[in-house]
């Protein structure tokens, strides 16, 4: 769906003093599968926004080659771009609805200017608002709306031209916890529904473990660490990729090193992903090969719909490497940390 390699985009005049350009993208290739949800992730600043600009063409980059949905964007004439971008739909933190226009107006406008036939329109808006859970809402003004219908409409608004790719700019930054997840739920029912890929840009590690496949971490314009969602929340190996995990579970690496040194034993995290997560391995583990264990540190939750399961665990006695094998084996990834 998305091929780029070697993107790289300057923001300055072509006269300005080194010190006054920025270089916000710096050598980005990356590609997206057909169907898939990719996430990129990086702080204030890391490019992100250029980068999802760039993938429509709203940002033209200085170098590198651009390929989405098999045509190369950057040798279009502004007619062919056009008709390129009705494949690609977008959608914005602050919604970007015109507040004069009822929702079905704010739907129906791609759809005027893609020249459809006037019988054909309001059927299809109507469809659209069936779709993200707004039916019978379209004489609203955007105003009578919450923030979370507001973004509804926004989607509404970006699937009317039936794109096969959606860009989401930070598209539940705005929102509360609980209307954050019923969008991304949304987000994750159309994916699966329409077959529609989905790349989206964010702050939050969250975000991306709810409903990405894959994910890229941003960092001064540069992709510092990519990966299925899986590998890279669970064994992040970037100092900032690192951080983003951290602060999605709430967790302070340093303070636990801290808590750990004054712990005997050796220490092992344990990672469990699908089913294998609920079964009662550790006990029979331990009778087996006679270790005792404690439990220091722990986390079960979801990727997506995938369950998983992380202990950070201290042993002592019994026959350690047996015990490793016996995890190993019933497909527990084992690292020492200690
Ligand atoms: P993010 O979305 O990750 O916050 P951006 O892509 O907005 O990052 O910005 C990347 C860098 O490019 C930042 O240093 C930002 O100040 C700079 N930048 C972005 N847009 C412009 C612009 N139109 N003119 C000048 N600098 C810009």
């Amino acid at each position: 769906m998305i091929e780029l390699q070697d993107i790289h985009k300057r923001y300055g005049k072509p006269n300005s003093a080194p010190e006054q350009v920025v270089t916000a993208l710096d050598g980005i290739s990356l590609s997206v599968k057909a169907g898939e949800v990719f996430g990129i992730i990086g702080h204030s600043g890391a490019g992100k926004s250029t980068l999802l600009r760039v993938l429509n063409l709203l940002e033209r980059p200085d170098s590198g080659s651009l390929r989405v949905a098999g045509q190369d964007l950057l040798s279009l004439n502004d007619a062919q771009l056009r008709s390129a971008r009705q494949r690609i739909g977008m959608i914005f933190q602050h919604f970007n609805l015109l507040g004069s226009r009822t929702v079905a107006e704010n739907v129906a406008w791609p759809l005027r200017i893609a020249n459809w036939p006037t019988e054909q329109i309001a059927p299809r808006v109507n469809e659209l608002l069936a779709r993200v859970g707004l039916a019978d809402q379209g004489h609203k003004y955007p105003a009578q709306l919450s923030g979370g219908q507001k973004q509804r409409v926004g989607i509404a608004r970006a699937l009317a031209t039936g794109p096969e790719l959606l860009l989401c700019d930070e598209a539940t930054s705005a929102l509360d916890p609980q209307t954050t997840r019923a969008i991304l739920d949304l987000l994750a029912q159309l994916n699966r529904e329409l077959g529609l890929a989905i790349v989206l840009i964010t702050h939050e590690m969250d975000v991306v473990r709810r409903i990405c496949d894959r994910v890229a971490v941003l960092e001064a314009g540069k992709v510092v660490e990519i990966g299925a969602v899986a590998e890279v929340f669970l064994h992040p190996q970037h100092v900032v990729t690192r951080r983003f995990v951290q602060e999605a579970e709430k967790i302070d690496e340093n303070d636990l090193n801290e808590d750990y040194a004054h712990v005997p034993g050796r220490l092992l995290r344990l990672t469990f992903q699908g089913e294998r997560t609920y079964e009662p391995l550790l006990g029979e583990v331990a009778r087996r090969s006679g270790i005792d264990f404690g439990i220091l540190h722990g986390r079960i939750d979801r990727i997506k719909s995938t369950p998983y399961g992380q202990l950070t665990i201290a042993v002592t006695g019994g026959d350690l490497a047996g015990a490793q094998a016996l995890l190993a084996e019933r497909g527990v990834r084992v690292e020492v940390l200690r």
